[in-house]
C-alpha cells in the first residue's frame, strides 16, 4: 500500500506522524511524499486556531481530489474536538483521535481486509474496532474522543457539546507512547510529554490532548538509548508542557534531563518549549553546565501585560519572566531564546498591547512565534467581556512579526564574527537566483558514489540555533565543526 501524509501544527505532531509512517514502512508499505497519488492519507491535524483546523480540511479535501478512491485517516487534536464535522467532509474514513492515533499500524495490521490490500480501492472490508458497531462507507466511523481509563471501553458515540469536551479534559491520562521523527538522520523529535493540566483560558489543548502525562525516566532513557542507536546526534525534547514531565509519577524533570545527558551517542539537546514558571533555576544551571543540552530556549510569553496575563490564567507574571531571560542570559550570555505570543486577547486594547510590544523589546528576546487569538470552542475565554474585533488581532499581529523581524535581526548581528559549534544536516540544497530548494531523491551521501557539485550547499544549525550553509560535503554530514558566523554564511528565510 501506498501512503501519504500531511502534519500540521507542532513538533509533537511532526514526531507522532513520523513515528507511525517508520513503523508502517518496516511492515512493507511504501510512503511517498504528499501531493502524490496515494491508497493512504493520513493527515495530522492540529486545532491551536481557526487558521489551523481551515488548514485541516483544505489538506482532506487536497487528499480526496488526489485519489477519489484512497482511503482518508484524519486524527490528531482536531479530529478529536470535532469528529463529527470531520467524518462528513467527503472522502473521510476514519477519525482518530489523540489517544488512538498511535494504534493505527495494528488497526491497519489487524483488519482481514488488510493483509495488503487496503490499498485495494475495491476492497472496502471494514477493520475491526473497539467500537466496530460505527462503520461508515464500509470503513471505520470511531473518533474515540473520549481518554477512557486503561481497561476503560471508549465512548459509543462522538459528540461535540461543551459538556463533552469538559468530561474529556477531566479523564484520567491514557497510556503514554514514547514516539520520535525520522526525517534528516541528524536530528530528531522526541515526544516525552503529552497533555496539559492547566487550563489557559483561551486554549483547547487540554480538550484535544487530555492531561499531562509521560513515561517513567526510566523508560524514557531506553527509548534515548535506542534513538542514540538510530545514528541521530541532535535530539529535540518536545511536549505540551514538557516542564510538567514525571510529576504525576514523583519524578522531576530535572532528573530526566541529568539522565539524557548521560547517554553516549547524543551530541545535542534542545528543549523544544517550557514554561516560564517551571523553568527553575536548578535547571537553568544544568543546562549551562551540561555535556550535551544547548543555549536554545523556547519560551511561551503570551502577552506582556499582567492585565491580559491574569485574563489568560497564566502562571507567571512579567516580572517573572523577566527574571527568567535576565538569568539566563547571565549563565548563557549568547542563547537564543524564542517566545510565543498571542495578538488580539480578549483585554488586549491598544494601552495594553503597548505594554507588550515594550516589554518584549526590552527583553533579549531572540525572535516570536505569533499567533492570532481565535476562539476555541469549549474554552473560558469565550465567557470573557473585552473582545478584540478581528481586525485589530490581524493589526497587532502585524506589529509584533515586525517586532520580531527586528528582534531576530539584532540577534543575528549580535553574533556575527562569533566561532560556534555547527552540526551538519545531510540534505542537499541548490541554489538557483538567489533561492534554496532542497534537492529530492537525493542518494544517502555515505553511500552514493555520485558527489554532487560544488555549488550544491548543506546546512546546519549553530548551537544558539542559527542556521548556516557550506559547499555541500558529504564527509561533514552529522558531525559538528566550528564555524565563523558571517553575513555570506547565515541563512535567512
Ligand atoms: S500551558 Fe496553557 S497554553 Fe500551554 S498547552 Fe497547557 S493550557 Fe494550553
Amino acid at each position: 500500500m501506498t501512503i501519504a501524509a500531511h502534519t500540521l501544527g507542532c513538533k509533537l505532531n511532526y514526531a507522532e506522524t513520523s513515528d507511525i509512517l517508520r513503523r508502517l514502512a518496516a511492515e512493507g508499505h511504501t510512503v511517498v511524499d504528499w501531493g502524490r497519488p496515494a491508497d493512504l492519507y493520513l493527515i495530522n491535524t492540529c486545532t491551536v486556531t481557526a487558521v489551523a483546523e481551515k488548514k485541516c480540511r483544505t489538506a482532506i479535501h487536497q487528499a480526496h481530489r488526489l485519489n477519489p478512491e484512497a482511503r482518508i485517516v484524519v486524527m490528531g487534536c482536531f479530529a478529536q474536538v470535532a469528529a463529527k464535522e470531520i467524518e462528513a467532509i467527503p472522502g473521510v474514513t476514519l477519525v482518530l483521535g489523540n489517544d488512538r492515533k498511535h494504534l493505527l499500524p495494528q488497526i491497519l495490521k489487524s483488519s482481514p481486509a488488510c493483509g495488503g490490500d487496503l490499498g485495494n480501492p475495491g476492497n472496502q472490508a471494514p477493520l475491526p474496532t473497539q467500537n466496530s458497531a460505527q462503520q461508515k462507507n464500509g470503513f471505520i466511523d470511531s473518533a474515540q474522543r473520549r481518554f477512557p481509563k486503561i481497561g476503560e471501553q471508549p465512548a459509543a458515540s462522538p459528540t461535540n457539546d461543551f459538556q463533552d469536551l469538559q468530561d474529556l479534559a477531566q479523564r484520567e491520562p491514557t497510556a503514554f507512547p514514547l514516539q520520535y521523527s525520522s526525517g534528516d538522520r541528524t536530528r530528531t523529535f522526541f515526544k516525552i510529554q503529552d497533555g496539559c493540566d492547566y487550563f489557559c483560558t483561551y486554549c483547547a489543548i487540554p480538550f484535544a490532548r487530555g492531561r499531562s502525562r509521560s513515561a517513567t525516566i526510566e523508560e524514557t532513557l531506553c527509548a534515548a538509548r535506542r534513538i542514540a542507536d538510530s545514528g541521530a546526534r541532535e535530539v529535540v525534547l518536545t511536549g505540551v508542557n514538557t516542564g510538567t514531565f514525571g510529576q504525576h509519577q514523583g519524578e522531576s524533570f530535572l532528573d530526566l534531563l541529568r539522565g539524557l545527558d548521560a547517554i553516549p551517542g547524543i551530541q545535542r539537546y534542545r528543549i523544544s518549549s517550557i514554561e516560564p514558571n517551571l523553568l527553575t533555576d536548578d535547571i537553568l544551571r544544568f543546562v549551562a553546565s551540561s555535556r550535551a543540552f544547548l543555549p536554545h530556549f523556547h519560551i511561551p510569553l503570551q502577552a506582556g501585560s499582567d492585565h491580559v496575563l491574569a485574563l489568560m490564567h497564566r502562571r507567571y507574571d512579567t516580572a517573572l519572566y523577566r527574571s527568567k531571560l535576565l538569568s539566563i542570559k547571565a549563565l548563557m550570555p549568547d542563547a537564543c531564546i524564542a517566545a510565543d505570543i498571542m495578538a488580539g486577547f480578549n483585554g488586549e486594547n491598544e494601552e495594553e498591547f503597548r505594554k507588550t510590544l515594550d516589554f518584549v523589546d526590552s527583553l533579549p528576546i531572540s525572535y516570536l512565534h505569533v499567533f492570532t487569538y481565535s476562539d476555541r470552542p469549549g474554552t473560558a475565554a469565550l465567557r470573557l467581556a473585552e473582545k478584540v474585533p478581528v481586525a485589530v488581532r490581524h493589526e497587532h499581529t502585524a506589529r509584533l512579526l515586525e517586532l520580531s523581524e527586528r528582534k531576530h535581526n539584532a540577534f543575528i548581528q549580535s553574533q556575527l564574527g562569533t566561532t560556534r559549534p555547527v552540526l551538519w544536516e545531510s540534505s542537499i540544497k541548490s541554489e538557483v537566483g538567489g533561492r534554496k530548494s532542497e534537492v529530492k531523491n537525493n542518494l544517502p551521501p555515505q553511500t552514493s558514489n555520485l558527489r554532487p557539485p560544488t555549488s550544491y550547499l548543506m546546512e546546519g544549525w549553530t548551537d544558539n540555533y542559527i542556521r548556516v550553509s557550506a559547499p555541500y560535503d558529504p564527509a561533514l554530514v552529522g558531525t559538528v565543526t566550528q564555524v565563523l558566523l558571517g553575513p555570506d554564511n547565515i541563512v535567512r528565510d
